[in-house]
């Protein structure tokens, strides 16, 4: 089984995550920015960030033969920070970085005015930049929080298939499902959707435009349960052109549309980051 993770968060994750992603299947990667916990005070800490999701991140991934890509955006909750926000004047010259593949994520946290502008305003640049853009939607007020997305998407003229709106469920699949958006599911070890649930949906709209992601992140999470799902896709009678198809050919069409996906085969190149290889443990 081969295994594209169109969303997981590797920077809160350990090094023995690369290797048993490595295991299950995980080729591919696409590293969305996130907040980090901490509340940054200032830009310098996101164009930081920014630097290691294309630099040190793929270094990281490289050592266990996964290609690691990028998305860079302002996040939803800290677009509500005065600190933060100037970091939108910055992101053009990290949207024309090789390793990125889309803006984002992007979206509602709280849906507050500040909110709506970065929005909008990063929806633009994904237009100006011809990149596709990863729309993260609230986990508090759900099906409100994606009505609006939904409306600031449309209203922003980019082509909707060149938009996944992400972390839908039984409730919110309907609602995406019309729009021409692409719909990602963040598979959960407790909360959101599990792999039982997410073969449901599969068995009820199909493998079209389906993303399926673990977005392993600094809470309780499970790099694995893209793997979980395909193993329970084929246990529910899918077949695995199915598993394939929603695992890595999904997320390889829709990213490929920004030109830069890079799915060489990693053993033939040769890895260096600042000249350490300290992550072979020697070798
Ligand atoms: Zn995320």
């Amino acid at each position: 089984m081969r295994i594209f993770d169109p969303h997981i968060h590797m920077t809160s994750r350990t090094t023995d995550d690369y290797e048993r992603m490595a295991a299950a299947g995980v080729r591919a990667l696409v590293e969305p920015a996130f907040w980090l916990g901490q509340p940054r005070t200032n830009v310098g800490s996101f164009t930081d960030y920014f630097d290691s999701l294309v630099g040190w991140e793929p270094f990281r991934a490289g050592q266990f033969g996964i290609r690691h890509h990028a998305t860079v955006a302002l996040n939803p909750k800290e677009a509500n920070d005065p600190r933060c926000r100037p970091v939108l004047d910055v992101l053009p010259r990290y949207l024309e970085k090789d390793g990125v593949v889309a803006v984002g994520e992007i979206g509602y946290d709280s849906m507050t005015p500040e909110e709506d502008a970065a929005f909008a305003a990063q929806l633009a640049l994904a237009v100006a930049h011809d990149l596709p853009a990863l729309v993260h939607t609230p986990h508090r007020d759900k099906v409100r929080g994606v009505e609006r997305t939904l409306a600031v998407v449309a209203e922003s003229g980019i082509d909707p298939g060149r938009v996944v709106v992400d972390h839908l469920n039984e409730v919110t699949v309907k609602q995406v499902r019309d729009t021409g958006c692409w719909l990602g599911f963040s598979i959960y070890p407790d909360t959101k959707m599990s792999p039982p649930r997410m073969v449901e949906l599969l068995k009820a709209y199909g493998t079209e435009r389906m993303l399926v992601n673990s977005a392993a992140d600094w809470g309780r999470s499970d790099p694995l349960l893209t793997r979980a799902t395909g193993d329970a896709m084929l246990a529910a009678g899918f077949t695995d052109d199915d598993v394939d198809r929603v695992l890595w050919r999904n997320p390889v069409e829709f990213y490929g549309q920004s030109g830069r996906l890079d799915l060489r085969d990693e053993d033939d190149a040769e890895q260096t980051f600042a000249g350490n290889s300290i992550l072979r443990g020697g070798s």
